[in-house]
């Protein structure tokens, strides 16, 4: 029998299963699902009971699977029929539509196949001598498999830059170091400002949490260019795409004709009467190409310069929240400062934070309650201090990569070695994807790597070729 063990089960984990559970690479075959918490299909994004956490894309575009786009969409119009194509629906239905798939997928499987989802924290994977590997959970279990799949999505945000002799602010009770345990908003009091460190998806999360909560007190956003995330456009006109944008783009790969070519696309559509944002989706389906055109240099340029702008532009709201966080801005409720923090300063009564507003030269000063670090997630495999990572770099199988975006990962979804080589048995699907191909964040992007992922097991396990033709590739 043939284990493939996934280590995670977000979105990623949960969907690699269902492919292999439908159409199993080998039989017979063991899927073995690891999760750290006993919530299945969830991960973070879909693990929230906050209802004005609403997916960031439109119902239509969540299909989990390729070839069924609309899946979710049918699956949410069955808990309420008024969900449309262009709706932007709560983020937990999307966790229970997951975990629908998987279990329909669980009980259909064939005869020749198996499936267990295990609860468990992995920490270390060791390598067998003749491929394949043990791999170990915090509690002492052990588990072994030919295949392992890691898919451990987003890590929590890397602790705010402190001054040498305030590393101890880490350890205050007002500081929040990850906004998305389930308790993290707890210690803030209705009646304290709030300061949010950070100011794109992450913040608005968490502003309309704490209003969600009656947090009537000011809310502090604030981060070193106060850009705040765009909203989806009214989706009744289909967007209108620039199809030699990418052309002109590739003539000159650098950062600065990349941001060049997008500004004068987006002049000419907004004079023709058109909506920016189609100048962003005209180059979606080719961002990997893009990204990859770039030289090194020019990729460090890009993340320098452009990346605050792209990911505010490219990782847009709901137009409601869009709403709701200009409505709270313009009362004055949030307030957005541009700037970089130069200390805080402690007292019974408050947490003083000075910071120093950009281009300016005066220090100013906040009194919060509550400081939360929302600067969304760290991807930065160098200076993560997670065991699992640690232990892989440490046995040499992971190639940490050099700009603090994810993993070195072969066009085969193999981890690269501290050598360069693939490691056969070790897979990887998830956002640290971004280094090999800049754009692994959303829905739409991840499905298609987990059914390429799942189409690699097939080629290389020796499934049957009608079932790899179905897979995209
Ligand atoms: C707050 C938030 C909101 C988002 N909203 C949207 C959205 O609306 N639309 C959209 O398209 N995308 C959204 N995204 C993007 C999101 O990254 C992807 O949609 C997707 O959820 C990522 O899936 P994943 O499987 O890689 O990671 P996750 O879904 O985060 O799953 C990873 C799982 O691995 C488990 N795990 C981690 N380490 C271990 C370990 N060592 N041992 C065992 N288990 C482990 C975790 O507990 C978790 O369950 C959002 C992201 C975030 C952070």
């Amino acid at each position: 029998m043939t284990t493939i063990a996934i280590i995670g089960a977000g979105f990623c984990g949960t969907t690699l299963a269902v492919h292999l559970l439908r159409r199993p690479p080998v039989t017979p075959l063991n899927v073995v699902l690891i999760n750290r918490s006993g919530l299945l299909a969830r991960g973070v994004a879909y693990g929230t009971r906050t209802a004005s956490h609403v997916l960031n894309v439109p119902a239509a575009r969540m299909g989990a699977l390729p070839g069924e786009e609309d899946g979710f969409l049918q699956f949410a119009r069955r808990q309420d029929p008024k969900v449309g194509g262009a709706s932007f629906v709560a983020r937990r239905a999307y966790g229970d539509y997951l975990e629908s798939l998987l279990a329909d997928a669980a009980v259909r499987a064939g005869s020749g196949v198996r499936f267990r989802a295990v609860v468990g924290d992995v920490n270390r994977i060791l390598p067998l001598a003749g491929g394949g590997a043990r791999i170990l959970l915090s509690n002492g279990d052990a588990i072994g498999a030919e295949r392992v799949v890691l898919s451990m999505g987003n890590y929590a945000p890397g602790d705010p830059p402190v001054a040498a002799g305030q590393r101890s602010f880490y350890s205050s009770p007002r500081y929040v170091a990850n906004p998305w345990r389930p308790d993290a908003l707890w210690v803030v009091k209705p009646e304290q400002p709030v300061l949010l460190i950070g100011t794109g998806l992450t913040m608005l999360d968490i502003a309309l949490d704490l209003r969600e909560r009656g947090h009537a007190a000011p809310i502090y956003a604030l981060s070193r260019r106060g850009l705040v995330p765009q909203a989806h456009r009214d989706l009744e006109t289909p967007p209108v795409y620039d199809e030699q944008l990418p052309r002109r783009m590739l003539a000159q790969p650098t950062a600065r004709n990349y941001l060049r070519a997008m500004r004068e696309a987006v002049i000419v559509h907004e004079r023709a009467g058109r909506d920016w944002r189609d100048v962003i989706g005209a180059v979606r389906a080719v961002t990997p190409q893009l990204w990859q055109a770039l030289p090194l240099r020019e990729r460090q340029r890009f993340l320098r310069h452009v990346r605050p702008y792209w990911e505010t532009h490219r990782h847009r709201c709901a137009p409601a929240l869009g709403r709701r966080l200009q409505a709270e801005i313009d009362s004055g409720a949030l307030a957005l400062i541009a700037g970089r923090i130069t200390g805080y300063d402690e007292s019974v009564e408050a947490l003083h934070v000075r910071f120093r507003r950009r281009g300016g030269k005066a220090e100013e000063a906040l009194a919060v309650g509550t400081v939360i670090n929302c600067t969304g997630p760290d991807n930065d495999t160098r200076k993560l201090r997670d065991p699992l990572i640690g232990g892989l770099r440490e046995d040499g199988l992971l190639r940490v990569d050099r700009l603090g975006l994810g993993f070195e990962i072969d066009e085969h979804y193999a981890l690269l070695d501290h050598d360069g080589r693939a490691t056969p048995w070790l897979h990887y699907v998830g956002p640290f994807l971004k280094y090999r191909d800049w754009e692994a964040t959303a829905v739409p992007e991840l499905r298609r790597h987990v059914a390429a992922l799942a189409a690699v097991l097939h080629r290389e396990l020796g499934g049957a070729r009608e079932a790899i033709a179905g897979f995209a590739s």
